[in-house]
């Protein structure tokens, strides 16, 4: 039986964390399936790490982190060519904007779709 522990959206970003599994979706695309304590403990995907980092902090004296995402989130009815992600990612090459990343394998169990890998 698997129980919600935590869920949230974050303009056309969502991580969700149900019981032992979670992912992070973009746009509505997954691109990062793994077991929640791998995807907490390493987050790869450049919006799942956007959606840990706009998490606020646990204790009220915590600096919340930096934010590293900028500009406006693209329409879903006209996706960006290539990785949706790629017009606002601070990690985008030149073939983000080209080929539509897959998912692959990711060091310590799940998939991550991202040419960064
Ligand atoms: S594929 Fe490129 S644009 Fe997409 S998340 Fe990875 S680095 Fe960023």
């Amino acid at each position: 039986m698997t129980t919600p522990v935590d869920f949230g959206i974050h303009a056309g970003e969502t991580l969700g964390l149900i019981g032992e599994s979670g992912c992070g979706l973009h746009l509505g695309k997954i691109v990062e399936p793994a077991d929640s304590d791998a995807l907490c403990a390493r987050p790869m995907h450049p919006y799942t790490q956007a959606l840990f980092a706009a998490a606020l902090p646990s204790h009220p004296d915590d600096q919340p982190q930096e934010r590293t995402v900028a500009g406006e989130v693209p329409s879903a009815l006209n996706l960006p060519s290539g990785c949706r992600s790629h017009p606002r990612c601070p990690s985008a090459m030149p073939v983000c904007s080209e080929v539509e990343p897959t998912l692959q394998p990711r060091a310590g169990g799940g998939e991550v779709a991202c040419h960064l890998y």
